[in-house]
């Protein structure tokens, strides 16, 4: 029997996440290998305690803890069930059928899914050649259908940031009522000097339609808990609030997320060892060939066009689980050094192997 189920949702990929197994080495995801600290685990066994009710729906606490954090007031900010969410409302409170979202590609894999879901038009434009956001090419794409855009930095699945000049310029040359959603997922591994050193707050007490979008799924290392946050003018946040689904955000979320900004320093703190492991990796699988973007986040990316597939295939052989984007490349989350080493000993036979 047919459904009357919209029919432009039939082109829609369903999201399949990286496959795992049993004893395998996970590096497709982009997670923390350590679990959350014993006084985030504890929080969240204490609003496990009190499961039978609703979560604060107004998720004040964690407001607070992040306006406190960021400098900013609590009408600023909105928490959301994952950034992911944020993203897709975003959209929904800007576009419309036939409106255009426009973001850099390749990029995060939600921001085309989420324009079609409320039938809008994914605009991409193609990264440079060093997979960085080409935010002129960006800026000449904006029409008058235009109606949000998103800046990944740095950039999934590449790492790569943009330089801080040509951010300023990019939203100089952005109409002043068009939403730029700056996704920061992964900003907490950015080690940034001139002349891409930026803060996003800054920025967006410069530009109000910056909203900046981040999360505690990376750093933080709340991945399972679903909780992410966006930074805004109280007008987009408003409006952000109005499409937020009640209670999304569980209360063992909005605990642990609260503990973890207790916790920041401490947690801050072991990025340290991700960024020394993700220049020595990439340093390594330079020497042995391989061509690689420059990243700032927990991941590297290797260009590897067609043979992607491929090598991801015979990498999950050899039990270490990498994320393929066919015919383009492979990103590999890093981690500790004895993962790290399990992928790089991967990578050295492949590079051997004919
Ligand atoms: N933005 C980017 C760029 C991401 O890579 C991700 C996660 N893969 C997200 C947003 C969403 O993260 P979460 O929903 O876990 O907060």
């Amino acid at each position: 029997m047919s459904m009357r189920i919209r029919p432009d949702l039939d082109t829609l990929p369903v999201y399949v996440p990286g496959k795992t197994f049993p004893g395998a080495i996970k590096l497709a995801s982009n997670e923390v290998t350590e679990p959350p600290l014993p006084s985030v685990a504890t929080a969240i066994a204490e609003a496990a305690a009190t499961a039978n009710r609703y979560p604060d729906n107004g998720m004040v606490a964690l407001t607070d803890e992040l306006a406190k954090n960021l400098g900013v007031t609590p009408a600023e900010v909105q928490v959301g069930c994952g950034s992911v969410i944020l993203c897709q409302n975003l959209i929904t409170v800007t576009a419309r059928p036939g409106d255009e979202v426009l973001f850099g590609w390749r990029s995060f894999e939600m921001y085309p899914v989420a324009t079609q879901v409320v039938g809008a038009t994914p605009v991409q434009v193609p990264l440079t050649g060093d997979a960085v956001h080409d935010l002129k090419a960006m800026a000449a794409a904006i029409t008058d259908r235009t109606r949000l855009i998103f800046v990944c930095n740095p950039n999934n699945p590449t790492g790569t940031v943009v330089e801080a000049q040509a951010l300023r310029d990019f939203l100089r040359a952005v109409p002043s009522d068009i939403v730029v959603a700056l996704d920061e997922a992964y900003i907490e591994y950015t080690r940034l000097s001139e002349p891409y050193a930026y803060d996003a707050v800054e920025l967006r007490r410069e530009f109000a339609n910056v909203v900046v979008l981040r999360t505690f799924s990376k750093a933080y290392g709340l991945a399972g808990l679903r909780v992410g946050y966006a930074v805004g003018d109280p007008e987009v946040i408003a409006a952000l609030n109005k499409v937020h689904v009640p209670f999304t955000v569980n209360s063992l979320a909005q605990a642990a997320a609260v503990a973890s900004l207790h916790a920041r320093d401490e947690l801050l703190a072991r990025t340290d060892a991700v960024v020394a492991e993700r220049e020595r990796v990439t340093a390594r699988l330079r020497d042995l060939g391989y061509r690689l973007a420059d990243s700032q986040a927990n991941f590297v990316w290797l260009m590897l066009g067609d043979d992607a597939g491929p090598f991801a295939a015979a990498c999950a052989d050899a039990g270490v689980i990498v994320r393929p984007f066919a015919g383009d490349g492979v990103r590999v989350t890093i981690t500790h050094p004895g993962e790290n080493d399990a992928f790089l000993a991967f990578a050295e036979a492949w590079s051997q192997r004919r």
